[in-house]
């Protein structure tokens, strides 16, 4: 498999000699690259432009872009809605240490279309509301203790870098997870703050959830939508099994915001006390949202002198990504969502054809227009038969697939469509995967 490996890296190389020069360039200023989640081996391809569902490489390839800036691109790049709605503010001025009033307009949308949403407060990325949603809850339980899934991602901060990579000789009973630090330099204490549940089990998350009950401010769940099928019955569960306990549930909708009108919770009809929400948000800008229940919310609220408690941020509730996102969710109407779904419902049985064809260990994951494709057979019950997925195939299947012209997440995981691609993008892709398919795996 060394050589097939080699080979297909090898003609990505000569594909892309400015990008390795670009490589090695920025090496000589930043650790590899400017953020972890660019690097790939051998190394990233630059990009110079993006249009409708199209990306141009500097070395003037184009790709279909089924990456879509982290599922966030999901109208495709410069939507004339979104072009004109930045354009305008931008006429008007930046950011002024002051509220434009389109934030209420923004949070005004979010509270129609999700019934659990009763007020909203806006900060700067996924990993900033995730932590603020957090912190409201231990503070309004006063209990300092969260849980969260094993293999749920809620980004950077040290609350929730646990266990969601954990190598499995590490990582403890199936039934009784461990917590696991996910990088180097997280706070002990806040790893003993954390409480692991598995996937798609309700008898442990009610067993491990009633243990700790009196010292668990809340549940936090990444529905890990379109990655690993996480059931509806299951998240309605653990809503029951929250309130059963006095514990708040948070629902990460950071990527499933993108499934339909109201989200996933729309969708499940489960109704969270907060929801964190991020990437289509703030339409394509950094912009991310906590929003939830009155009473919890209203503790941010300083009218009627302080609360003991603050959310704020130099960029949160930056005026460009609040006018972005607004023009990006009027977009997103209910035709838009259906029409989207749908073409991922063609994609995924085409590469589940293809896969079956082919007799190759593989699956594709899908919900709404989010899908992943895990190169493993194991039943895709929860994290630890994920992380089973042959990594080294999905990288030869990236590249591959990159030299068919068709972008994906390096590691196949989350890869998403948007409402610029028509049926051709998508049989497409059906096509170019089974040729990669048959080059990724030649003896
Ligand atoms: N939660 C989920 C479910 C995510 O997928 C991500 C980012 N991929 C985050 C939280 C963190 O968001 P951000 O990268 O904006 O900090």
């Amino acid at each position: 498999m060394g050589d097939i490996t080699d080979s297909i890296e090898q003609s990505f190389r000569k594909a892309s000699p400015r990008s390795a020069e670009e490589f090695e360039r920025g090496r000589e200023f930043m650790p590899g690259v400017a953020k972890g989640a660019y690097f790939y081996r051998p190394y990233p391809l630059v990009i110079e432009r993006g249009d409708g569902c199209h990306l141009h490489d500097i070395e003037g390839r184009r790709y279909v872009d089924f990456h879509n800036h982290h599922t966030v691109q999901i109208l495709g790049h410069r939507h004339p809605a979104i072009v004109e709605a930045v354009n305008q503010q931008m006429e008007r001025g930046i950011a002024f240490g002051a509220p434009i009033g389109t934030e209420t307009d923004l949070a005004e949308e979010i509270c129609r279309r999700v019934e659990s949403i009763e007020r909203v407060r806006f900060c700067t990325s996924g990993t900033e509301a995730t932590l603020h949603a957090i912190r409201l809850a231990r503070g309004f339980r006063g209990r300092s203790k969260i849980a969260k899934f094993e293999g749920g991602y809620h980004g950077s901060h040290d609350a929730v870098e646990v266990s969601v990579s954990p190598p499995l000789d590490r990582a403890g009973p199936d039934t009784a997870p461990y917590s696991v630090p996910t990088a180097g330099g997280i706070s002990p204490s806040a790893i003993d703050e954390v409480i692991v549940l598995p996937y798609n089990d309700t008898a442990a998350v009610e067993r491990i959830v009633s243990t700790h009950a009196e010292q668990l401010s809340c549940v936090i769940l990444d529905p890990k939508a379109g990655i690993l099928p996480v059931s509806d019955e299951f998240i309605r569960a653990v809503r029951e099994i929250t309130r059963k306990h006095d514990v708040l549930m948070i629902l990460d909708e950071i990527v499933a915001f993108r499934l339909g009108p109201s989200g996933l919770q729309g969708a499940y009809n489960v109704q969270p006390d907060l929801t964190t929400y991020g990437k289509i948000v703030g339409g394509g800008f950094p912009l991310a949202a906590l929003g939830g229940r009155t009473d919890i919310m209203n503790l941010f609220d300083p009218t009627d002198g302080p609360t003991g408690f603050f959310q704020s941020g130099t960029y949160s509730a930056h005026p460009i990504a609040i006018v972005a996102g607004l023009a990006m969710l009027r977009e997103l109407t209910p035709a838009a969502f259906e029409r989207l779904n749908s073409l991922a419902e063609r994609l995924c049985s085409g590469l589940r054809e293809v896969i079956e064809q082919r007799g190759v260990a593989a699956q594709v994951v899908n919900l709404g227009s989010v899908f992943s494709i895990a190169f493993t057979s194991h039943e895709l019950k929860s994290y630890r038969q994920l992380a089973t997925s042959d990594g080294a195939m999905a990288h030869r299947m990236h590249l591959a697939l990159l030299e068919e012209g068709y972008l994906m997440s390096h590691t196949m995981g989350m890869n998403s469509l948007s409402l610029a691609m028509d049926k051709s993008h998508i049989d497409g892709l059906i096509a170019a995967f089974d040729r990669a398919l048959k080059r990724a795996e030649a003896a």
